[in-house]
């Protein structure tokens, strides 16, 4: 037995489902008959047994006053809140108890409370999975709508444990449904829209992704309107067709399941051939309906989500939320293709259906079942730099602070110093991308460093780079030698960077390399000639008479080649570099001489 197992439930009004984490994945569990769907139906037999899901939906015509359907419908809720629509479109027979209790009467001697029907459930789902798993099961993460109040919500935890499971967590259905479609790895402040249509309820809930956890900001939704309205429809319109008036109850019953079979063929038929044998005085009826007549029935009664919808996204809007990023649908009824397509029309969004949509809640109740239990390792994904940052330095060079690929938070600096005499502020041009020249990569923004006028070299500032785990950029520039800072913030644009743009910016950077690298080396070797030029020659005018004509002749020979081709503005790098060291050895002379005048001097 497996103590700690966690397992997760869709205690759902039409159907319900359990799934658990296996090897690291979400599974739904199937049962004996390889179904994975547990209708939610209880029937209590007159002879004391007790039927659930398939077995319970099968006697329901012959026991229509002891079947159970829906029962989700009146958890949590007191007697005297039913209403009377409630009341008479229902072939049961409530009581009210003490403390406005509302139970159901099977018979004189039974009634049954709304918590012990779906603790019935429960224990058949429990029954399920431990069969399925061969091991004993004792908790269970369990989802309910969004709207359930503070009450629903106890009676499912009551109902859980009377079946033998405790808690582990009760979650929100839209939240489990946007954990199995992974969006809780989506950006920060995601808005995600999850429409939920199932046998005889439809929600719309808007969430909000904050710090990795789900925010509920609007719901809305009609606790009367679904797949059993889709099939009302259907029904009336074979009626009128066959043109049956008056219709026993039987009649109606199998006319009904007829219309649900005929709905569920045409979401992937373009016709379907109702047959209803022997269904009046052994005569039988055949009607063949296409996928048009089909979505004309339906058109009018999704309309009605259409207002719903708006509404929410209305109040999701004036709570602060963004435009909708990513619209899931679930529940059984938005396998209809005419859904979809709806949908798209009204708002423009591309539903995301990538889930079986009568299995996405259970799915995502099972993968944070496992999170609990520690079944589904929390892989923290670290967010990376995308790109390299760094500051401008002379020569219009990149220098790179915090390379690529550094995980965050981060930070990191350097000294830098100026470059000429006399300068009075630094620019600290704060850049981003992989090239090697500052001008090739994205500036992200800028700050001048005052500080007072001294020899090239003398000024000290040193630049930090934090990266914050928001991702948020600070640049701290400090003048060394008055102890000043100089701040800079850049928000999101150091981490946030769309993949498209790293991808183009890296591999231009790997196009360009041999370029970008000649460049370097270029401007590098244009810095040494512009420091060892003035040097030599200061020099040469110091001590040339303690050279050599041979030896002031080569020095000067080796810096007239330097400044040759500094004046020709040459492209090769390599040459410069190599006259800048031919230049470098030829004064190793003068920097012994300058070494001897000096000791001379003392
Ligand atoms: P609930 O959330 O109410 O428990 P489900 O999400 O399981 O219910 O949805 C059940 C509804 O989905 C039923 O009305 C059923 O007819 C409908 N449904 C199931 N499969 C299809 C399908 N292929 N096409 C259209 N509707 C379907
Ligand atoms: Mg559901």
């Amino acid at each position: 037995m497996e103590e700690d197992l966690i397992i997760g439930i869709d205690l759902g009004t039409t159907n319900s489902l359990i799934g658990v984490v296996d090897s690291g994945f979400p599974i739904i569990l199937a049962d004996e008959e390889k179904e994975r769907l547990t209708p939610s139906s209880v029937s209590y037999l007159p002879d004391g047994k007790i039927l659930v899901g398939r077995e319970s939906s099968r006697v329901r015509t012959l026991h229509p006053t002891r079947s159970i359907d829906s029962v989700k419908r009146f958890m949590g809720r007191p007697a005297s809140d039913l209403t009377a629509e409630e009341l008479d479109s229902s072939l049961l027979t409530f009581k009210k108890g003490e403390a406005d209790e509302l139970s159901i009467k099977i018979d004189e001697e039974l009634s049954v409370t709304p918590v012990e029907v779906s603790a019935e459930i429960l224990k058949r789902l429990k029954r399920i999975a431990e069969d399925a798993l061969e091991t004993e099961v004792h908790r269970a993460v369990i989802t309910v709508p969004a709207y359930f109040n503070n009450s629903q919500r106890e009676a499912t935890k009551l109902a859980a444990e009377k079946a033998g499971l405790s808690v582990a967590r009760i979650i929100n259905e839209p939240t489990a449904a946007a954990l199995a479609y992974g969006l809780d790895k989506s950006d920060e402040h995601s808005t995600i829209a999850v429409y939920d249509l199932g046998g005889g309820t439809f929600d719309l809930s808007v969430l909000q992704l904050k710090e990795g956890l789900f925010e509920v900001i609007s719901t809305a939704g009609d606790t009367r309107l679904g797949g059993d309205d889709f099939d009302g429809a259907i029904a009336d319109f074979i009626r009128t067709e066959l043109n049956l008036d008056e219709l026993t109850d039987a009649e109606s019953v199998t006319i009904s399941a007829a219309a649900r079979e005929a709905k569920e063929s045409l979401s992937t038929a373009e016709t379907h051939m109702i047959r209803l044998p022997f269904l009046r005085d052994g005569e039988s009826f055949e009607l063949e309906m296409t996928r048009d007549q089909l979505e004309s029935i339906l058109t009018p009664i999704l309309k009605r989500t259409r207002a719903i919808c708006e509404r929410a996204f209305a109040e999701a809007a004036n709570k602060g939320a963004k435009a909708i990023d990513h619209l899931i649908l679930v529940g059984g009824s938005t396998r209809t293709p005419l859904v979809q397509r709806k949908l798209k029309e009204w708002f423009e969004l591309e539903p995301n259906i990538s889930q079986h949509p009568d299995e996405a809640i259970a799915l995502g109740a099972a993968i944070q079942a496992g999170m609990l239990c520690g079944r589904i390792r929390q892989v923290i994904l670290v967010d990376v730099t995308p790109l390299s940052l760094g500051i401008e330095t002379f020569g219009g060079l990149m220098n790179v602070i915090i390379p690529r690929n550094s995980t965050i938070p981060t930070k990191a600096g350097e000294m830098f110093t100026n470059a000429v005499d006399h300068q009075k502020s630094m620019a600290i041009r704060v850049l981003q991308g992989e090239r090697e020249l500052a001008k090739d990569n994205w500036l992200l923004g800028e700050v001048a460093v005052p500080f007072t006028p001294g020899a090239k070299g003398k000024a000290r500032v040193g630049v930090q780079f934090s990266i914050d785990s928001d991702g948020i950029l600070e640049v701290l520039a400090r003048d060394t030698e008055t102890g000043e800072d100089h701040l800079l913030e850049i928000r999101n644009a150091a981490v946030d960077v769309d993949d498209e743009k790293v991808e183009k910016m890296v591999s231009e950077s790997i196009d360009y390399a041999f370029d970008d690298m000649n460049e370097r080396i270029l401007v590098e070797a244009r810095m040494k000639s512009a420091e060892l030029l003035p040097a030599v020659e200061s020099a040469l005018e110091q001590i040339a008479d303690r050279l050599s004509p041979e030896e002031v002749q080569s020095i000067k020979e080796a810096a007239d080649a330097v400044q040759s081709l500094i004046d020709s503005e040459t492209s090769d790098a390599n040459a410069l570099k190599a006259a800048n060291r031919n230049l470098d050895e030829a004064t190793q002379t003068l920097a012994a001489a300058l070494v001897e005048a000096a000791f001379d001097a003392i």
